[in-house]
Protein backbone atom coordinates (compact mmCIF):
# COMPACT_ATOMS: atom_id res chain seq x y z
CA UNK A 1 0.00 0.00 0.00
CA UNK A 2 1.51 3.49 -0.77
CA UNK A 3 0.03 5.05 1.61
CA UNK A 4 1.94 3.56 4.42
CA UNK A 5 4.97 4.54 2.59
CA UNK A 6 4.07 8.08 1.88
CA UNK A 7 3.31 8.46 5.85
CA UNK A 8 6.77 7.30 6.64
CA UNK A 9 5.57 3.71 8.21
CA UNK A 10 8.13 0.61 8.16
CA UNK A 11 6.96 -3.09 8.60
CA UNK A 12 8.59 -2.98 11.79
CA UNK A 13 8.16 -0.29 14.08
CA UNK A 14 9.10 1.21 17.38
CA UNK A 15 5.76 1.93 19.19
CA UNK A 16 7.51 4.45 22.14
CA UNK A 17 8.05 7.75 21.01
CA UNK A 18 8.88 10.88 23.42
CA UNK A 19 7.21 13.29 20.94
CA UNK A 20 10.32 14.18 18.96
CA UNK A 21 12.74 10.82 19.27
CA UNK A 22 11.46 7.39 19.02
CA UNK A 23 12.95 4.55 21.76
CA UNK A 24 14.25 1.08 19.72
CA UNK A 25 14.49 -2.17 21.64
CA UNK A 26 16.82 -5.08 20.09
CA UNK A 27 14.78 -7.59 21.57
CA UNK A 28 11.61 -6.42 22.65
CA UNK A 29 8.21 -7.65 22.68
CA UNK A 30 6.28 -6.92 19.13
CA UNK A 31 2.50 -6.84 18.10
CA UNK A 32 1.47 -7.95 14.44
CA UNK A 33 -1.14 -5.66 13.27
CA UNK A 34 -3.69 -7.04 10.68
CA UNK A 35 -5.81 -5.11 8.13
CA UNK A 36 -9.41 -6.23 8.49
CA UNK A 37 -9.69 -5.20 5.20
CA UNK A 38 -7.76 -8.14 3.68
CA UNK A 39 -6.36 -10.28 6.72
CA UNK A 40 -2.35 -8.72 5.44
CA UNK A 41 -0.13 -7.62 7.93
CA UNK A 42 0.25 -3.85 8.17
CA UNK A 43 3.36 -3.63 10.70
CA UNK A 44 4.80 -5.64 13.62
CA UNK A 45 4.98 -2.52 16.89
CA UNK A 46 7.36 -3.15 19.17
CA UNK A 47 5.99 -2.38 22.36
CA UNK A 48 6.96 -0.08 25.64
CA UNK A 49 8.48 -1.90 28.78
CA UNK A 50 8.14 -1.16 32.33
CA UNK A 51 11.93 1.17 32.06
CA UNK A 52 10.32 2.90 29.18
CA UNK A 53 7.20 4.06 30.92
CA UNK A 54 9.32 5.62 33.89
CA UNK A 55 11.63 7.51 31.32
CA UNK A 56 8.74 8.55 29.11
CA UNK A 57 6.67 10.32 32.56
CA UNK A 58 9.97 11.73 33.46
CA UNK A 59 9.99 12.91 30.35
CA UNK A 60 6.64 14.38 30.32
CA UNK A 61 7.35 16.05 33.37
CA UNK A 62 10.20 18.04 32.17
CA UNK A 63 8.66 19.38 29.26
CA UNK A 64 5.36 20.08 31.22
CA UNK A 65 7.52 22.72 33.30
CA UNK A 66 8.71 24.78 30.01
CA UNK A 67 5.36 24.14 27.76
CA UNK A 68 3.58 25.50 30.70
CA UNK A 69 4.93 28.82 30.81
CA UNK A 70 4.74 29.04 27.12
CA UNK A 71 1.76 31.81 26.67
CA UNK A 72 -1.23 30.12 25.64
CA UNK A 73 -1.46 31.65 21.92
CA UNK A 74 2.09 30.37 21.59
CA UNK A 75 0.74 26.81 22.29
CA UNK A 76 -2.41 27.52 19.89
CA UNK A 77 0.19 28.58 17.14
CA UNK A 78 2.14 25.11 17.14
CA UNK A 79 -0.88 23.19 17.13
CA UNK A 80 -2.22 25.20 13.87
CA UNK A 81 1.15 23.83 12.32
CA UNK A 82 0.26 20.23 13.39
CA UNK A 83 -3.10 20.75 11.84
CA UNK A 84 -1.93 22.04 9.31
CA UNK A 85 0.46 18.96 9.39
CA UNK A 86 -2.22 16.77 9.48
CA UNK A 87 -4.45 18.70 6.41
CA UNK A 88 -1.45 18.08 3.91
CA UNK A 89 -1.89 14.10 4.87
CA UNK A 90 -5.61 13.96 5.05
CA UNK A 91 -5.96 11.52 2.02
CA UNK A 92 -2.86 9.23 3.32
CA UNK A 93 -4.03 9.38 6.74
CA UNK A 94 -8.05 8.45 6.21
CA UNK A 95 -6.63 5.37 3.76
CA UNK A 96 -4.55 4.26 7.06
CA UNK A 97 -7.85 4.52 9.14
CA UNK A 98 -9.70 2.78 7.00
CA UNK A 99 -6.96 -0.33 6.58
CA UNK A 100 -6.36 -0.28 9.87
CA UNK A 101 -10.30 0.05 10.92
CA UNK A 102 -12.02 -1.13 7.83
CA UNK A 103 -14.63 1.94 8.26
CA UNK A 104 -15.56 2.78 4.67
CA UNK A 105 -13.27 5.93 3.31
CA UNK A 106 -15.43 8.03 3.58
CA UNK A 107 -15.48 7.96 7.16
CA UNK A 108 -11.81 7.42 7.31
CA UNK A 109 -11.20 11.02 5.74
CA UNK A 110 -14.22 12.05 8.25
CA UNK A 111 -12.06 11.14 10.87
CA UNK A 112 -8.88 13.01 9.59
CA UNK A 113 -11.29 15.83 9.03
CA UNK A 114 -11.88 15.56 12.87
CA UNK A 115 -8.57 15.92 13.70
CA UNK A 116 -8.05 18.91 11.56
CA UNK A 117 -10.87 20.57 12.73
CA UNK A 118 -10.04 19.73 16.59
CA UNK A 119 -6.49 21.73 15.90
CA UNK A 120 -8.08 24.45 14.64
CA UNK A 121 -10.72 24.88 17.50
CA UNK A 122 -7.87 24.66 19.78
CA UNK A 123 -5.71 27.49 18.23
CA UNK A 124 -8.86 29.46 18.55
CA UNK A 125 -9.73 28.60 22.18
CA UNK A 126 -6.06 29.38 23.19
CA UNK A 127 -6.93 32.62 23.39
CA UNK A 128 -9.99 32.28 25.34
CA UNK A 129 -9.15 30.20 28.43
CA UNK A 130 -10.82 32.90 30.50
CA UNK A 131 -12.22 32.97 33.97
CA UNK A 132 -15.02 34.74 35.68
CA UNK A 133 -14.67 37.83 37.30
CA UNK A 134 -17.74 38.58 39.89
CA UNK A 135 -18.18 40.76 42.74
CA UNK A 136 -16.90 40.63 46.04
CA UNK A 137 -18.99 40.63 49.38
CA UNK A 138 -16.44 42.78 51.28
CA UNK A 139 -14.99 46.43 50.26
CA UNK A 140 -11.73 46.82 48.54
CA UNK A 141 -11.75 43.51 47.07
CA UNK A 142 -11.46 41.76 44.18
CA UNK A 143 -12.59 38.04 43.39
CA UNK A 144 -11.91 36.20 40.79
CA UNK A 145 -11.12 32.68 38.82
CA UNK A 146 -7.98 31.36 36.75
CA UNK A 147 -7.48 28.49 35.44
CA UNK A 148 -3.72 26.68 35.22
CA UNK A 149 -2.38 23.93 33.55
CA UNK A 150 -2.92 21.03 35.27
CA UNK A 151 0.34 18.70 34.18
CA UNK A 152 0.57 15.27 32.59
CA UNK A 153 -2.96 13.85 31.11
CA UNK A 154 -2.95 9.87 30.35
CA UNK A 155 -5.32 9.50 27.28
CA UNK A 156 -6.48 5.66 26.87
CA UNK A 157 -8.50 5.52 23.21
CA UNK A 158 -10.44 2.61 21.53
CA UNK A 159 -9.88 0.75 18.38
CA UNK A 160 -12.65 3.00 16.60
CA UNK A 161 -11.92 6.18 16.61
CA UNK A 162 -7.91 5.56 16.22
CA UNK A 163 -7.18 9.41 15.50
CA UNK A 164 -9.70 12.11 16.49
CA UNK A 165 -10.06 10.83 20.18
CA UNK A 166 -7.05 11.56 20.61
CA UNK A 167 -6.86 15.25 18.84
CA UNK A 168 -10.21 16.15 21.23
CA UNK A 169 -7.57 15.27 23.92
CA UNK A 170 -4.22 16.05 23.26
CA UNK A 171 -4.93 19.05 21.41
CA UNK A 172 -7.34 20.53 23.73
CA UNK A 173 -5.02 19.35 26.77
CA UNK A 174 -1.58 21.26 24.64
CA UNK A 175 -3.58 24.33 24.24
CA UNK A 176 -4.40 24.30 27.60
CA UNK A 177 -0.44 23.80 28.95
CA UNK A 178 -0.53 19.71 29.37
CA UNK A 179 1.43 17.68 27.85
CA UNK A 180 0.36 13.96 27.50
CA UNK A 181 0.90 10.30 27.04
CA UNK A 182 -0.83 8.75 24.80
CA UNK A 183 -1.73 4.76 25.05
CA UNK A 184 -3.86 3.85 21.71
CA UNK A 185 -5.61 0.68 21.48
CA UNK A 186 -3.34 -2.20 20.64
CA UNK A 187 -5.35 -2.89 17.77
CA UNK A 188 -4.90 0.03 15.82
CA UNK A 189 -1.37 1.37 16.94
CA UNK A 190 -0.20 2.14 13.44
CA UNK A 191 -2.63 5.35 12.94
CA UNK A 192 -1.10 6.72 15.97
CA UNK A 193 2.42 6.42 14.94
CA UNK A 194 1.62 7.57 11.68
CA UNK A 195 0.18 10.38 13.59
CA UNK A 196 3.03 10.84 16.25
CA UNK A 197 5.28 11.02 13.16
CA UNK A 198 3.36 14.09 11.65
CA UNK A 199 3.88 15.51 15.15
CA UNK A 200 6.99 14.57 15.58
CA UNK A 201 8.23 17.05 12.44
CA UNK A 202 6.53 19.84 13.82
CA UNK A 203 7.68 20.00 17.12
CA UNK A 204 11.89 19.37 15.49
CA UNK A 205 11.01 22.64 13.62
CA UNK A 206 10.04 24.33 16.04
CA UNK A 207 13.02 23.41 18.06
CA UNK A 208 10.41 21.98 20.77
CA UNK A 209 11.52 19.96 23.40
CA UNK A 210 11.12 15.69 23.74
CA UNK A 211 7.61 15.34 26.15
CA UNK A 212 5.26 17.27 25.07
CA UNK A 213 2.99 14.83 23.23
CA UNK A 214 4.29 10.68 23.80
CA UNK A 215 3.14 7.74 22.50
CA UNK A 216 3.01 4.22 24.65
CA UNK A 217 2.28 1.63 22.59
CA UNK A 218 1.98 -1.54 25.37
CA UNK A 219 -0.34 -4.11 26.72
CA UNK A 220 -3.39 -2.78 28.93
CA UNK A 221 -2.10 -4.74 31.90
CA UNK A 222 1.41 -2.73 32.05
CA UNK A 223 1.59 0.29 30.83
CA UNK A 224 -3.11 1.11 30.68
CA UNK A 225 -2.35 -0.17 34.68
CA UNK A 226 0.73 1.92 34.96
CA UNK A 227 -0.90 4.86 33.95
CA UNK A 228 -4.40 4.63 35.64
CA UNK A 229 -2.64 3.98 38.96
CA UNK A 230 0.07 6.72 38.51
CA UNK A 231 0.03 10.19 40.93
CA UNK A 232 2.35 11.77 38.36
CA UNK A 233 -0.68 11.81 36.05
CA UNK A 234 -3.51 14.25 37.54
CA UNK A 235 -6.02 13.17 34.32
CA UNK A 236 -7.08 10.37 32.87
CA UNK A 237 -9.34 10.34 29.77
CA UNK A 238 -10.35 6.82 28.72
CA UNK A 239 -12.41 5.69 25.69
CA UNK A 240 -13.64 2.34 25.36
CA UNK A 241 -15.97 0.27 26.90
CA UNK A 242 -18.55 0.51 29.98
CA UNK A 243 -16.61 -2.91 31.65
CA UNK A 244 -12.88 -1.47 30.95
CA UNK A 245 -14.15 2.45 32.08
CA UNK A 246 -16.09 0.76 35.01
CA UNK A 247 -11.79 -0.29 36.13
CA UNK A 248 -10.50 2.94 34.92
CA UNK A 249 -12.89 4.66 36.93
CA UNK A 250 -12.27 2.70 40.04
CA UNK A 251 -8.87 2.99 39.82
CA UNK A 252 -8.27 6.55 39.16
CA UNK A 253 -10.24 7.25 42.01
CA UNK A 254 -8.96 5.52 44.71
CA UNK A 255 -6.15 7.53 43.83
CA UNK A 256 -8.52 10.71 43.91
CA UNK A 257 -7.03 11.40 40.53
CA UNK A 258 -9.62 13.32 38.07
CA UNK A 259 -11.03 11.35 35.05
CA UNK A 260 -12.75 12.02 31.77
CA UNK A 261 -14.59 8.93 30.54
CA UNK A 262 -16.11 7.96 27.30
CA UNK A 263 -18.44 5.29 27.74
CA UNK A 264 -20.64 3.12 25.46
CA UNK A 265 -23.69 3.75 24.48
CA UNK A 266 -27.13 2.02 23.64
CA UNK A 267 -28.57 4.73 21.47
CA UNK A 268 -31.85 5.82 20.35
CA UNK A 269 -33.91 6.95 17.24
CA UNK A 270 -37.28 7.43 18.08
CA UNK A 271 -39.91 7.48 15.11
CA UNK A 272 -43.33 8.76 16.18
CA UNK A 273 -46.51 8.95 13.70
CA UNK A 274 -45.32 12.55 12.98
CA UNK A 275 -41.87 11.83 11.34
CA UNK A 276 -40.97 12.55 7.82
CA UNK A 277 -39.74 9.28 6.47
CA UNK A 278 -37.56 10.73 3.84
CA UNK A 279 -35.46 12.15 6.60
CA UNK A 280 -35.61 8.92 9.01
CA UNK A 281 -34.73 6.41 7.19
CA UNK A 282 -31.36 7.22 5.62
CA UNK A 283 -30.30 8.76 9.03
CA UNK A 284 -31.48 5.62 10.56
CA UNK A 285 -29.09 3.50 7.64
CA UNK A 286 -26.31 5.28 8.22
CA UNK A 287 -26.22 5.51 12.24
CA UNK A 288 -26.78 2.18 12.47
CA UNK A 289 -24.66 0.43 9.50
CA UNK A 290 -21.69 3.56 9.46
CA UNK A 291 -18.40 2.12 10.45
CA UNK A 292 -19.92 -1.34 10.39
CA UNK A 293 -21.85 -0.25 13.90
CA UNK A 294 -18.81 -0.02 16.21
CA UNK A 295 -19.35 3.59 16.92
CA UNK A 296 -20.04 4.69 20.19
CA UNK A 297 -22.90 6.73 19.02
CA UNK A 298 -24.12 3.81 16.60
CA UNK A 299 -28.21 3.82 16.20
CA UNK A 300 -28.95 0.53 18.00
CA UNK A 301 -32.76 0.77 19.18
CA UNK A 302 -35.18 2.32 16.61
CA UNK A 303 -38.27 2.64 18.56
CA UNK A 304 -41.00 3.40 16.17
CA UNK A 305 -44.99 4.40 16.73
CA UNK A 306 -47.04 1.45 16.34
CA UNK A 307 -48.76 3.03 12.95
CA UNK A 308 -45.74 3.53 10.96
CA UNK A 309 -44.28 -0.08 12.45
CA UNK A 310 -44.74 -2.17 9.41
CA UNK A 311 -43.57 0.96 6.61
CA UNK A 312 -40.28 1.99 8.55
CA UNK A 313 -39.74 -2.02 8.61
CA UNK A 314 -40.19 -2.98 4.85
CA UNK A 315 -38.44 0.86 3.64
CA UNK A 316 -35.90 -0.39 5.69
CA UNK A 317 -35.37 -4.11 4.32
CA UNK A 318 -35.26 -2.61 0.92
CA UNK A 319 -32.41 -0.09 2.35
CA UNK A 320 -30.68 -2.58 3.69
CA UNK A 321 -30.54 -4.68 0.70
CA UNK A 322 -28.85 -2.19 -1.36
CA UNK A 323 -26.32 -1.60 1.15
CA UNK A 324 -22.80 -2.73 -0.97
CA UNK A 325 -20.50 -4.55 1.78
CA UNK A 326 -16.96 -4.79 0.42
CA UNK A 327 -13.65 -3.24 0.77
CA UNK A 328 -14.01 -0.32 2.48
CA UNK A 329 -10.89 1.95 0.39
CA UNK A 330 -13.43 1.49 -2.65
CA UNK A 331 -15.81 4.97 -2.69
CA UNK A 332 -18.89 2.26 -4.04
CA UNK A 333 -18.49 0.40 -0.34
CA UNK A 334 -20.93 1.50 2.28
CA UNK A 335 -19.58 -0.82 4.57
CA UNK A 336 -16.57 -2.78 5.17
CA UNK A 337 -15.58 -5.37 8.25
CA UNK A 338 -15.72 -5.26 11.56
CA UNK A 339 -12.21 -5.09 13.76
CA UNK A 340 -11.08 -8.32 14.29
CA UNK A 341 -12.81 -11.74 14.65
CA UNK A 342 -12.94 -11.20 17.89
CA UNK A 343 -15.92 -8.96 17.15
CA UNK A 344 -17.33 -11.11 14.75
CA UNK A 345 -17.77 -13.59 17.05
CA UNK A 346 -19.66 -11.19 19.15
CA UNK A 347 -21.67 -10.31 16.91
CA UNK A 348 -22.36 -14.25 16.42
CA UNK A 349 -23.17 -14.58 20.13
CA UNK A 350 -25.89 -11.25 19.96
CA UNK A 351 -27.31 -13.49 17.23
CA UNK A 352 -28.29 -16.26 18.96
CA UNK A 353 -29.26 -14.11 21.88
CA UNK A 354 -31.77 -12.01 20.00
CA UNK A 355 -33.91 -15.58 18.95
CA UNK A 356 -33.08 -17.26 22.71
CA UNK A 357 -34.56 -14.15 24.26
CA UNK A 358 -37.66 -14.62 21.77
CA UNK A 359 -36.71 -11.93 19.30
CA UNK A 360 -37.11 -12.37 15.13
CA UNK A 361 -34.61 -11.81 12.94
CA UNK A 362 -35.60 -9.59 10.00
CA UNK A 363 -32.71 -9.08 7.90
CA UNK A 364 -29.01 -9.85 7.75
CA UNK A 365 -27.85 -12.09 10.22
CA UNK A 366 -24.86 -14.04 8.98
CA UNK A 367 -21.03 -13.61 8.53
CA UNK A 368 -20.05 -13.50 4.63
CA UNK A 369 -18.06 -15.69 3.12
CA UNK A 370 -16.04 -16.50 0.04
CA UNK A 371 -13.90 -14.22 -1.97
CA UNK A 372 -12.80 -11.48 -0.96
CA UNK A 373 -14.21 -11.97 2.52
CA UNK A 374 -12.55 -14.87 3.47
CA UNK A 375 -9.39 -13.15 3.14
CA UNK A 376 -10.01 -11.70 6.60
CA UNK A 377 -13.06 -13.17 7.59
CA UNK A 378 -14.34 -9.79 9.22
CA UNK A 379 -17.53 -9.55 7.18
CA UNK A 380 -21.04 -9.46 8.07
CA UNK A 381 -24.30 -8.52 7.49
CA UNK A 382 -25.91 -5.57 8.62
CA UNK A 383 -29.20 -7.04 10.80
CA UNK A 384 -32.32 -5.96 11.70
CA UNK A 385 -34.16 -7.89 14.29
CA UNK A 386 -37.81 -7.27 16.27
CA UNK A 387 -37.62 -7.07 19.82
CA UNK A 388 -38.39 -5.98 23.14
CA UNK A 389 -36.58 -3.11 25.02
CA UNK A 390 -36.44 -5.25 28.21
CA UNK A 391 -34.62 -8.30 26.34
CA UNK A 392 -31.39 -8.47 28.59
CA UNK A 393 -29.12 -8.57 25.04
CA UNK A 394 -30.69 -5.10 24.23
CA UNK A 395 -29.94 -3.78 26.91
CA UNK A 396 -26.25 -4.35 26.16
CA UNK A 397 -23.71 -2.54 23.83
CA UNK A 398 -23.16 -5.10 20.97
CA UNK A 399 -20.26 -3.67 18.90
CA UNK A 400 -21.75 -4.74 15.83
CA UNK A 401 -24.41 -3.63 12.93
CA UNK A 402 -27.48 -5.22 14.59
CA UNK A 403 -30.13 -2.59 14.80
CA UNK A 404 -33.14 -3.36 17.05
CA UNK A 405 -36.60 -2.64 16.13
CA UNK A 406 -39.11 -2.28 18.95
CA UNK A 407 -42.67 -1.31 18.57
CA UNK A 408 -44.62 1.65 20.81
CA UNK A 409 -48.23 2.65 20.99
CA UNK A 410 -49.73 5.67 22.62
CA UNK A 411 -48.04 9.11 23.03
CA UNK A 412 -44.06 10.34 23.00
CA UNK A 413 -43.68 10.05 26.53
CA UNK A 414 -43.83 5.96 26.23
CA UNK A 415 -41.16 6.07 23.57
CA UNK A 416 -39.09 8.25 25.90
CA UNK A 417 -39.32 5.80 28.37
CA UNK A 418 -38.13 3.06 26.31
CA UNK A 419 -35.39 4.87 25.26
CA UNK A 420 -34.04 5.77 28.67
CA UNK A 421 -34.79 2.80 29.79
CA UNK A 422 -31.29 1.25 29.46
CA UNK A 423 -28.05 2.06 31.74
CA UNK A 424 -26.22 3.49 28.90
CA UNK A 425 -26.91 7.59 28.41
CA UNK A 426 -24.78 8.77 25.22
CA UNK A 427 -26.82 9.67 22.12
CA UNK A 428 -30.48 10.24 21.32
CA UNK A 429 -32.87 11.44 18.27
CA UNK A 430 -36.19 11.91 17.68
CA UNK A 431 -37.68 12.16 14.00
CA UNK A 432 -41.07 14.05 14.49
CA UNK A 433 -42.45 17.11 12.58
CA UNK A 434 -44.62 18.06 15.71
CA UNK A 435 -42.95 20.61 17.55
CA UNK A 436 -44.66 19.61 21.13
CA UNK A 437 -43.32 15.93 20.60
CA UNK A 438 -39.84 17.83 19.55
CA UNK A 439 -40.34 19.84 22.95
CA UNK A 440 -41.19 17.25 25.01
CA UNK A 441 -38.11 15.27 23.92
CA UNK A 442 -35.77 18.06 24.81
CA UNK A 443 -37.10 18.95 28.49
CA UNK A 444 -36.00 17.72 31.77
CA UNK A 445 -38.27 15.07 31.81
CA UNK A 446 -37.11 13.82 27.90
CA UNK A 447 -34.14 12.33 26.95
CA UNK A 448 -31.70 11.68 29.55
CA UNK A 449 -28.32 11.26 27.17
CA UNK A 450 -25.44 13.77 26.80
CA UNK A 451 -26.51 14.02 22.82
CA UNK A 452 -30.56 14.71 22.16
CA UNK A 453 -30.82 15.53 18.63
CA UNK A 454 -34.03 16.36 16.39
CA UNK A 455 -34.71 15.04 12.61
CA UNK A 456 -30.76 13.89 12.37
CA UNK A 457 -29.64 10.58 13.66
CA UNK A 458 -27.58 9.78 16.57
CA UNK A 459 -23.98 9.35 14.94
CA UNK A 460 -21.76 11.76 13.57
CA UNK A 461 -21.36 14.73 16.03
CA UNK A 462 -19.73 18.02 15.18
CA UNK A 463 -16.91 19.28 17.23
CA UNK A 464 -18.06 22.43 18.72
CA UNK A 465 -20.06 21.15 20.74
CA UNK A 466 -19.55 19.41 24.12
CA UNK A 467 -19.24 14.99 23.32
CA UNK A 468 -20.18 12.58 26.35
CA UNK A 469 -22.74 11.05 27.73
CA UNK A 470 -24.72 10.12 31.20
CA UNK A 471 -25.35 6.74 33.60
CA UNK A 472 -22.94 3.96 32.66
CA UNK A 473 -21.36 6.33 29.56
CA UNK A 474 -19.54 7.92 32.16
CA UNK A 475 -20.73 11.42 32.58
CA UNK A 476 -17.37 12.75 30.68
CA UNK A 477 -17.20 15.78 28.27
CA UNK A 478 -14.66 16.21 25.14
CA UNK A 479 -14.17 18.36 22.14
CA UNK A 480 -15.66 21.50 21.85
CA UNK A 481 -18.06 24.06 24.05
CA UNK A 482 -16.23 24.74 27.47
CA UNK A 483 -14.68 21.08 27.77
CA UNK A 484 -11.44 22.64 27.79
CA UNK A 485 -12.40 23.23 31.73
CA UNK A 486 -11.30 19.63 32.70
CA UNK A 487 -7.71 19.83 31.63
CA UNK A 488 -7.02 22.67 33.50
CA UNK A 489 -6.82 23.45 37.48
CA UNK A 490 -8.55 26.52 38.66
CA UNK A 491 -8.09 28.74 41.41
CA UNK A 492 -10.49 31.41 43.01
CA UNK A 493 -8.58 34.40 43.72
CA UNK A 494 -9.74 37.05 46.57
CA UNK A 495 -7.66 39.83 46.30
CA UNK A 496 -8.01 42.65 49.24
CA UNK A 497 -6.72 46.10 48.08
CA UNK A 498 -7.91 48.10 51.46
CA UNK A 499 -6.63 48.91 54.82
CA UNK A 500 -8.94 46.30 56.60
CA UNK A 501 -8.96 42.95 57.10
CA UNK A 502 -13.04 42.13 56.83
CA UNK A 503 -13.98 38.07 57.07
CA UNK A 504 -16.19 36.48 54.69
CA UNK A 505 -20.21 36.00 55.97
CA UNK A 506 -19.42 38.93 58.16
CA UNK A 507 -17.53 36.91 60.96
CA UNK A 508 -16.08 38.65 63.83
CA UNK A 509 -12.47 38.03 65.26
CA UNK A 510 -11.19 40.48 66.90
CA UNK A 511 -7.54 40.25 68.62
CA UNK A 512 -5.80 43.10 70.28
P1 LIG B 1 -11.95 -1.41 25.18
O1 LIG B 1 -12.65 -1.08 26.45
O2 LIG B 1 -11.68 -2.82 24.88
O3 LIG B 1 -10.53 -0.66 25.11
C1 LIG B 1 -10.43 0.75 25.16
C2 LIG B 1 -9.02 1.13 25.58
O4 LIG B 1 -8.86 0.79 26.96
C3 LIG B 1 -7.91 0.38 24.84
O5 LIG B 1 -6.82 1.24 24.63
C4 LIG B 1 -7.54 -0.71 25.82
O6 LIG B 1 -6.24 -1.21 25.66
C5 LIG B 1 -7.69 0.04 27.14
N1 LIG B 1 -7.89 -0.81 28.32
C6 LIG B 1 -8.73 -1.83 28.46
N2 LIG B 1 -8.62 -2.35 29.70
C7 LIG B 1 -7.69 -1.61 30.35
C8 LIG B 1 -7.12 -1.64 31.66
N3 LIG B 1 -7.46 -2.57 32.53
N4 LIG B 1 -6.22 -0.72 31.99
C9 LIG B 1 -5.87 0.24 31.11
N5 LIG B 1 -6.32 0.30 29.85
C10 LIG B 1 -7.24 -0.61 29.48
O7 LIG B 1 -12.81 -0.73 24.01
P2 LIG B 1 -12.69 -0.90 22.43
O8 LIG B 1 -13.23 -2.24 22.05
O9 LIG B 1 -11.34 -0.50 21.96
O10 LIG B 1 -13.69 0.23 21.93
C11 LIG B 1 -15.07 0.08 21.86
C12 LIG B 1 -15.77 0.68 23.05
O11 LIG B 1 -15.39 2.04 23.22
C13 LIG B 1 -17.26 0.70 22.87
O12 LIG B 1 -17.89 0.38 24.08
C14 LIG B 1 -17.55 2.13 22.48
O13 LIG B 1 -18.87 2.55 22.73
C15 LIG B 1 -16.56 2.86 23.30
N6 LIG B 1 -16.28 4.19 22.76
C16 LIG B 1 -16.81 5.26 23.41
C17 LIG B 1 -16.63 6.53 22.89
C18 LIG B 1 -17.23 7.73 23.56
O14 LIG B 1 -16.80 8.83 23.24
N7 LIG B 1 -18.20 7.57 24.44
C19 LIG B 1 -15.85 6.71 21.72
C20 LIG B 1 -15.32 5.59 21.10
C21 LIG B 1 -15.54 4.32 21.64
Amino acid sequence: MEFLKDLGLKKIMPGISTGTDWITHKNGNTSTICSPVDGQVIAHVQKAAAEDYDHIIQTAQKAFSLWRSLPAPQRGNIIRIIGDGFRSHKGKLGSLVTYETGKPIQEGLGEVQELIDICDFSAGQSRMLYGMTTVSERPSHRLFEQYHPLGIIGIITAFNFPLAVWGWNAMIGAVCGDVSIWKPSSRTPVSAIAAQKIVAKVLQQNNLPEGIFSLLIGDRDLIGERLLNDRRVPLISFTGSVAAGRHAATTVAARLGRSILELGGNNAIIITEHADLSLAIPAVVFGAVGTAGQRCTTTRRLIIHDSLFATVKKQLVRAYKSIQIGNPLSATSHMGPLIDRNAVQSYLLALAAIENQGGTLVFGGKVLEGAPYDASCCYVQPTLAEVQNHFPIVQEETFAPILYLIRYKGDVNQALALQNQVRQGLSSAIFTTDYRQAEIFLSAAGSDCGIANINIGTSGAEIGGAFGGEKETGGGRESGSDAWKAYMRRQTVTGNYGSSLPLAQGIRFDIS
